[in-house]
């Protein structure tokens, strides 16, 4: 959907996308196709909405002074983007893909302080400003410098803030759990954050009723340090100051087992990738109802491999969608991301692949009672694709299939 001119990745808008905010009167939106969930397709249907929230999902619409006809597109709830850095955003296009992990981060660090603070934040700034025209209502945003909360208020993006940290310590804390944005915590990894670090940000999190967040089963590198087999990372990380003699690595642990053993899973965790999982790691997932989010694109560009989604479907784990960065990612749109995960994994359905994107994502960031999908008391917004289906079948098969990248 979203392109990009060749000079710094510039959205151009789709104007085939309207990102709908209804304001406090009352009124009713009606069109060709309204989705009411995934699983839920109405034909010239509307939706009723006043003081700021949905009032009714409407089966057929009156006409009137406060009906505004949208047109013969589709009608559904924005998406969310579950994981994103938007602190990288300057970095599209600098950083080296499919060359390994490692050579990757290397760049990053150098580039990103070459950068500056200010370029970092003007960057991200234009990605905030391409949202609405990608769709997408709702976000989960992990910040290590700390430069894009205020970015993300300005412009009013309802979602997550996550302050992330790794190495040791205990920090000092903000958490808000204030509408539209709340600030949260979250740890980097289980490779890169010490066990009683995790543990702090959790118990803090959990204390607020906010989600912690963290990557969980990424790179080879975690998956052998978390084992018990990767020298180099420890000493790589003593270098750095961090001394990991007495984390409980080893025994052949996978990080979801350690995250399990230190009891950093659960329902108030959202655990970003699981590209590496055994079927015991699902047992565990699925028995401590642990939230997952998944970025396969910027998985592919990075590791040239994607998650398991129909393992994780089938353990009814309700993954969320994500895009990571621009650092790893042709672009923060979800229609994108959507559109990959139709062309990659045949046997997932359209309507999986759009709650992944909409309900799933509001699921995991704790604010399924106002976004995710139009359903009564959810916020008045939504969004019209300008795409037309002659038939039902069509439907989400023009929603999953929209993206460009
Ligand atoms: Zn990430």
């Amino acid at each position: 959907m979203t392109s990009y001119n060749t000079s710094g990745k510039i959205p151009v808008p789709d104007t085939r996308i309207q990102y709908i905010r209804a304001g406090d009167e009352p009124a009713i939106f009606k069109a060709k196709w309204v989705i009411k969930d995934p699983w839920t397709l109405l034909e010239n249907a509307g939706i009723a909405v006043a003081g700021g929230r949905i009032t009714a999902v409407l089966d057929s619409v009156p006409s009137g002074p406060s009906v505004t006809d949208c047109g013969p597109g589709i009608l559904m709830p924005p998406l969310v983007n579950a994981h994103m850095h938007l602190e990288l955003s300057a970095l599209a296009d600098r950083l080296p893909l499919g060359k390994g992990f490692e050579p990757w981060v290397a760049a990053l660090l150098k580039e990103r302080d070459s950068i500056g603070i200010p370029g970092l934040a003007r960057a991200a700034r234009r990605a905030i400003d391409a949202f609405p025209g990608q769709g997408t209502g709702l976000v989960g945003e992990i910040s290590t410098l700390g430069i894009t909360r205020s970015l993300l208020s300005d412009r009013g993006m309802a979602g997550v803030w996550f302050h992330e940290y790794l190495g040791t310590g205990h920090p000092d804390l903000t958490l808000s759990a204030d509408r539209p944005l709340s600030v949260s915590a979250a740890g980097h990894a289980p490779h890169t954050t010490s066990p009683d670090l995790l543990g702090f940000l959790k118990d803090r999190t959990q204390q607020r009723g906010l989600v912690f967040s963290l990557h969980v089963a990424e790179s080879d590198a975690e998956m052998a340090f978390m084992a018990g087999n990767n020298r180099q990372w420890h000493d790589f990380l003593v270098q750095r100051g961090i001394d990991p003699s007495d984390w409980p690595v080893g025994n052949n642990n996978t990080p979801v087992m350690y995250l399990n053993d230190l009891g950093v899973l659960g329902p108030g965790t959202l655990a970003v990738h699981l590209l590496q999982v055994t079927a015991l790691d699902l047992d565990l997932l699925a028995d401590t109802r642990t939230r997952i989010c998944l970025c396969p694109r910027s998985n592919q560009n990075l590791h040239g491999r994607i998650p398991d989604i129909p393992a994780l479907l089938k353990r009814h784990l309700a993954p969320a969608l994500g895009t990571d960065s621009l650092a790893s990612c042709g672009s923060l749109s979800l229609f994108d991301e959507m559109r990959f995960v139709r062309q990659h994994y045949p046997v997932v359905s359209p309507a999986d692949i759009l709650a992944m994107a909409t309900k799933n994502g509001a699921l995991a960031l704790g604010m399924a009672d106002r976004f995710g999908t139009l359903d009564p008391e959810k916020q008045s917004e939504f969004i019209y694709l300008d795409s037309g289906a002659s038939s039902r079948d069509q439907v989400l098969e023009k929603v999953t299939c929209h993206g460009t990248d």
